[in-house]
């Protein structure tokens, strides 16, 4: 293995050090849901750690893989982030996918037949169907490609040079452009971009394939979602909504469908909690057929490096399984016990609970967000400084504080010749960015294991315990 970069190489080493001398008990630090694995299976985010067969060499046979790759491993604070590794997965999804590699199976034939049990487990419109894609962007990169190409051959193969095709360009509001059109974009198709809903019909000539709906952003466009539909029938184009990240609430996974758009996608990976590279892509079926023949395991086609394995497959349809039969109050309620139990563990050092934020209509990332004001009188430490003790934690971080959830980013010599998106738009907000009164904090507790709360709880109480007293 070569690491040309020195960033790369550097903390690499680092943390091959610091690891070096702390091997720990994973069981200890990430609670232990072994035998309660069949009792109310929604309430939980365990993850089953006993293994399938012991491993007695090699890989994994001290029993914490992650210090012997030497990364550090992190309690999840943030939310359904993918740059730390989006959420985990139940037991019985982890069963399905030890399943799903049983045996071979036709790829084709077994997406067809999930796509029918998604479509029926979202209760979606007659004459609709789904797909398993690798994640969200996945079906965005397949879902295009199938509406440019339809069933023709010759195209799937020329795809991204779609010059000459009858119908290449992707009519977009001006405040839905985000980090993920570039999935459009790599597919050849060219963005329009609008403002008003007169641009918009404007736009629409012989070459227009469809129009985009960036759902996080319904509110911050002209556009609503019924009026896009309705505008693209008038026309006869298509219609796509990216709804990756805004279930729960689980109706959605219908209502968007029902609206009218022509394809849907969400997030696999994301609070459905399944497979971190699976997502959905719920559409009519003729496009649904058209996605998948430029999606793998087909050759030759755009959609072959977005891969999804019988095992993905087997493991994203019982997640949604879960997922759609879960009791959400019953959720929302186990959220509120690990924050109360934070709460009371750290009200001694006059860190108190503020109310909880819940919004739950918002456009995505519905979820509560939890926070504690420190007591300036009491303790001289401000809230970012206890954020950043909760991701010094060691062995396992507490949260990813100033991590960014964009990820690696690249030089960037001179710019911003049309800039990149994402340095002009605005970022969705997310749970666990840092705290605007300097002595608060706060984050999400939707994607904490097991026990998790708890861990939480004791770091706080040490960090409060050291601190500087005013
Ligand atoms: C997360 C996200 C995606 C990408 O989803 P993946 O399943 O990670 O590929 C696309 N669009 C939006 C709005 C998202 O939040």
């Amino acid at each position: 293995m070569s690491f040309t970069s020195g960033w790369n190489r550097r903390s690499f080493l680092s943390s091959v050090g610091a690891a070096a001398g702390s091997l720990f008990a994973p069981k200890a630090a990430f609670g232990k849901s072994k035998d309660k694995s069949n009792d109310k299976i929604n309430m939980k985010h365990g993850v089953d750690g006993s293994p399938i067969v012991p491993i007695t060499s090699g890989l994994g046979s001290t029993g914490d893989i992650y210090a012997e790759l030497g990364v550090k491993p992190l309690i999840n604070t943030v939310g359904t982030v993918t740059v730390i590794g989006g959420s985990v997965m139940k037991p019985e999804v982890m069963e399905l996918i030890r399943r799903g590699n049983e045996h071979f199976v036709l790829i084709d034939e077994l997406e067809i037949a999930a796509g029918k049990f998604i479509a029926n487990l979202c209760k979606s419109p007659a004459g609709y169907t789904g797909l398993v894609t690798g994640g969200a962007a996945a079906a965005m990169v397949v879902g295009y490609a199938g509406m440019m190409t339809e069933d023709l051959e010759p195209r799937m193969k020329m795809i991204p040079d779609v010059a000459d095709f009858p119908r290449n360009e992707v009519i977009i509001q001006k405040s839905h452009r985000y980090n993920f059109d570039h999935q459009i974009r790599q597919t050849g198709a060219k963005l329009i971009e609008v403002v008003t809903r007169e641009e918009m019909i404007a736009a629409i000539n012989p070459k227009t394939v469809a129009i985009h709906f960036t759902n996080i952003q319904s509110d911050n466009g002209k556009v609503s979602g019924p009026e896009t539909v309705e505008i693209a029938r008038a026309h006869n184009i298509y219609t796509f909504n990216d709804a990756s990240a805004d279930v729960p609430p689980v109706s959605r996974l219908w209502e968007y469908p029902a609206v009218g758009f022509d394809m849907v996608t969400f997030s696999g990976g994301k609070d459905i909690c399944g497979p971190q590279a699976s997502g959905i892509l719920i559409g009519k079926e003729e496009l649904i057929r058209w996605s998948l023949m430029n999606m793998s395991p087909q050759e030759d086609r755009i959609g072959r490096c977005c891969k999804v394995g019988k095992e993905t497959i087997f493991g994203l349809l019982k997640a949604l399984e879960i997922f759609v039969n879960q009791d959400y109050d019953a959720t929302l309620r186990m959220y509120d016990a690990r924050a109360q139990l934070i709460s009371d563990a750290i009200k001694k050092f006059g860190v108190m609970a503020k109310p909880r934020e819940f919004n739950p209509n918002a456009l995505g990332n519905v979820t509560p967000r939890y926070s504690w004001q420190i007591d300036p009188a009491k303790l001289k430490l401000t809230g970012n400084d206890v954020m950043q003790a909760l991701a010094d934690t060691k062995p396992v971080g507490i949260g990813s504080f100033g991590a960014n959830a964009a990820g690696l980013r690249g030089r960037n010599p001179g710019e911003p010749a049309g800039g990149a998106p994402q340095e002009r738009r605005p970022r969705t907000p997310r749970p666990g960015r840092p705290a605007p009164d300097p002595n608060s904090f706060g984050f999400a507790v939707w994607q904490l294991k097991e026990g998790e709360d708890k861990v939480i709880a004791d770091r706080l109480v040490e960090i409060f315990s050291q601190a500087p007293k005013a």
